[in-house]
């Protein structure tokens, strides 16, 4: 039997975890696989916030992908896909081209800044820390407020699903603000479209709601919850209903869609260029390909006023990555492994603490009552998963995933 080959797009958590979950599974001598990726590093996206504060520099959350990979006998294709054709099951990249029997792809997000005109920064005057150089370009913004001081907003698009930045962002920088003296010179509001203060995408979670209400209002930060932003300006953020928000720093989450080669390659996506998948996250109907990630189509809890899309957070990427690995190498043999629903566990930085929540499954109704609980160590907790992780993911080792992100 000649080696089966393995192509998989991404090298983040999605990417990096089907790798080592594969080659766990399958010898050298069974599978080929190829990893493809844009960005010849791995980066921990959880502590872009703090890249953006200045309390992280991105070499610290960082590390390059090409030894650990060699490592494992993965290929490593520093490259950008073009182009998937999943008749000839080829992937086809600006240097050349990676025929497949499967395909894993985790190719992420691409920020939607269309949808809002203003949305940034390199489209317009928002900030946000969806990408690494975003960050560097938000942590540049955030030393001038802390040089000129002013009034500053941070929310979230219509339609966007990584909500907990947004709340991150808010109390981090409440936090650097009070230790500098300055925050009685920023007024900060909090715009979300989410119905109520936590909903997060997933209809909430326990007492998540009410936590937020009291830290926000004990911090003296401005919110409003159902409010959709029409307009980032260089002075303000405008919402329908809402007038104009005074901003001299606008912090504003994007909606996402699926990468550009993978929305545009036929029969891959819907209009939104996500994959739509099962639930051993193989694509509904091309041959041999799976998704995994924030690549996924997965939809909204239920109708909100403003929409407000399902997140994908990283914990749940790597959920889907070990189903799908476990599925593939399965597969092989002609068996099909157990999937399961996915939870979700995230650790909230609260600037001098953190709130920690777990939520079994992340779609309501839940089987358990989610775990809400605040304190300064989960802020401890959540500097030590960083670590962890990087040590685990730089070394390939199994990433430690019970703690919480
Ligand atoms: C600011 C911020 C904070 C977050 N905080 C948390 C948190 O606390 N906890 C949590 O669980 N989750 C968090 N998340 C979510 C988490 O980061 C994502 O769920 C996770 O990064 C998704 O991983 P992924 O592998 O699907 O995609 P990504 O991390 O987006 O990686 C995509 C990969 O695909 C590659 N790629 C993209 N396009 C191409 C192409 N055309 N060709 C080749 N390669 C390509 C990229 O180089 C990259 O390697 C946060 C996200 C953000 C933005």
């Amino acid at each position: 039997m000649g080696r089966t080959r393995i192509v998989i797009l991404g090298g983040s958590f999605g990417g990096l975890t089907t790798a080592y979950e594969l080659r766990r599974r399958l010898a050298p001598e069974r599978a080929e696989i190829t990893l493809v990726a844009s960005d010849d590093h791995f980066r921990f996206v959880p502590s872009y916030p703090w890249v953006a504060m200045g309390r992280r520099r991105l070499e610290q959350i960082s590390f390059p992908l090409a030894a650990p990979l060699a490592a494992k006998k993965v290929r490593f294709a520093n490259e950008t896909v073009t182009h998937v054709d999943t008749g000839a099951k080829v992937v086809t990249t600006e240097a050349g081209e990676h025929p497949y029997d499967f395909l894993v792809v985790a190719t992420g997000h691409r920020s939607a800044n269309e949808a809002v005109p203003g949305l940034g920064p390199f489209d317009g005057p928002g900030h946000s820390p969806m990408s690494a150089p975003e960050t560097e370009e938000l942590g540049r913004a955030i030393q001038r407020v802390l040089a000129e001081p002013g009034p500053v907003v941070i929310g979230a698009a219509p339609g966007a699903s990584c909500i907990g930045p947004v709340y991150e962002l808010a109390f981090e920088l409440d936090h650097l603000l009070r230790r500098r003296g300055l925050r009685h010179r920023v007024p900060m509001t909090l715009l979300t479209p989410e119905p109520f203060l936590g909903h997060m995408g997933m209809g909430g979670a326990g007492t998540i709601r009410q936590l937020l209400e009291g830290a926000l209002e004990e911090r003296d930060i401005t919110y409003r919850t159902s409010v959709a932003i029409t307009r980032i300006t260089e002075g303000s953020v405008e919402a329908a209903g809402a007038g104009e928000t005074p901003s001299v720093c606008s912090i504003v989450i994007p909606p996402l869609a699926g990468v550009a080669a993978v929305a545009s390659s036929e029969g891959m996506s819907n209009p939104k260029g996500f994959i739509p998948v099962d639930d051993h996250y193989r694509h509904q109907t091309a041959d041999g390909v799976y998704a995994v990630g924030v690549a996924v189509a997965l939809p909204p809890v239920g109708e909100t006023p403003v929409p407000v899309n399902f997140p994908k957070t990283g914990h749940m990427t790597e959920q889907m990555a070990r189903i799908a690995a476990a599925d593939l190498a399965a597969r092989l043999e002609g068996r099909e492994a157990p999937t399961a629903e996915l939870s979700a566990r995230c650790i909230l930085d609260m600037g001098d603490r953190a709130a920690y929540l777990a939520v079994d499954p992340v779609r309501p109704p839940r089987n358990e009552i989610p775990t809400v609980s605040e304190g300064r160590r989960w802020l401890y907790a959540k500097q030590a998963f960083e670590h962890a992780y990087l040590f685990s993911a730089r070394h390939g080792r199994r990433m430690p995933t019970a703690l919480g992100w």
